[in-house]
């Protein structure tokens, strides 16, 4: 079930249907076709679980699926970035290319955005466009900070002698593109039961903040980067993204609640926190989000 309702500028709620229709506060909060874009981004009119979302915690897409719940239009404009890129992408595929076609398998589904030759001579390149952050940006890229000696000491105060030391940017850390990477390599393995040959899966994520000083401080000075996704074994896939679904249809049949999220689906509490859109129906994300009321009333 996608979301039903708008919550506006001043905290109360509105059924999505209804704001489309007519504003109940003085002025809209932001343009009309903007709010139409945003409605219709939330919802794809899918009803079987897609492969984005089974990645997501099962606790998480079971809400989505059985509660009315609420987004606040203003914090999920993101979606419609992804989206104009897509479709700009889209108007240009002349030549030697597929683009965003839903394939679907026992399990679930997905939409691919390009696959072809689309970078290099190479046929069979899978291509996935993103809008992101720095922050998911640095992290994907496995960069990281590390202190390197200069050759100058300190000559006055407490660390007089020491030596000094300079950070510097290195790029060969742990690639943070999990998700990612089960998500393409499952679009993958669509694509191979077409017959389609896969031989390179390459990520196009654009910078959403790349101007901004906070993406130079995290090392990222391009709005574009290229990340390749290593393969990961079709075994592997099948049986996560099997758990996966199997889990989200028991607990839809039983009306059970899933355990909480893991912590890596939960983004170790940020996402219950900030940007979980089913956490006022979820009994940990309240009880993270009061704890975290109560300590900013004891430091205030
Ligand atoms: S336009 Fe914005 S402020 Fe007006 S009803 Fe819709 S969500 Fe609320
Ligand atoms: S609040 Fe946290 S644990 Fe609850 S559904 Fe959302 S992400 Fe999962």
């Amino acid at each position: 079930m996608p979301a039903k309702y708008f919550i506006c500028s001043d905290g109360r709620s509105i059924l999505i249907k209804d704001c489309l229709t007519s504003c109940q506060m003085k002025q809209r909060c932001m343009f009309l076709p903007t709010l139409r874009a945003v409605a219709k981004s939330l919802d794809r009119g899918l009803s079987e679980p897609t492969v984005t979302e089974l990645i997501a915690g099962t606790r998480e897409i079971y809400l989505k699926k059985t509660v009315d719940y609420a987004v606040n239009p203003q914090d999920v404009l993101y979606a419609l970035h992804g989206s104009a890129l897509h479709t700009i992408n889209e108007n240009h595929t002349e030549g030697n290319m597929l683009t965003e076609i839903r394939l679907k398998d026992d399990i679930t589904s997905g939409k691919f955005d390009l696959y072809g030759e689309i970078l290099d001579q190479d046929t069979g390149v899978l291509g996935d466009i993103k809008v992101t952050s720095s922050y998911k940006i640095m992290k994907a890229l496995g960069k990281y900070k590390v202190n390197v000696p200069t050759s100058e000491v300190y000559k006055t105060g407490l660390k007089k002698g020491e030596p000094k030391y300079k950070k510097e940017w290195r790029d060969d850390g742990v690639k943070g593109i999990i998700d990612w990477a089960i998500q393409l390599n499952y679009y993958r393995i669509l694509l191979e039961q077409q017959g389609l040959a896969v031989n390179k899966i390459v990520i196009q994520a654009m910078c959403r903040d790349n101007s901004l000083r906070i993406a130079n401080e995290r090392g990222i000075d391009q709005a574009i980067y290229l990340i390749s996704v290593n393969r990961i074994s079709n075994r592997w896939i099948i049986r996560y993204m099997q758990h996966k679904a199997t889990a989200l249809q028991q607990a839809l049949h039983s009306g059970n609640m899933p355990s909480i999220c893991t912590a890596k689906e939960r983004w170790h509490n940020r996402k219950c926190l900030d940007y979980c859109q089913v956490s006022e129906h979820c009994s940990y994300g309240k009880k993270l989000k009061n704890n975290a009321i109560k300590l900013l009333k004891v430091v205030s």
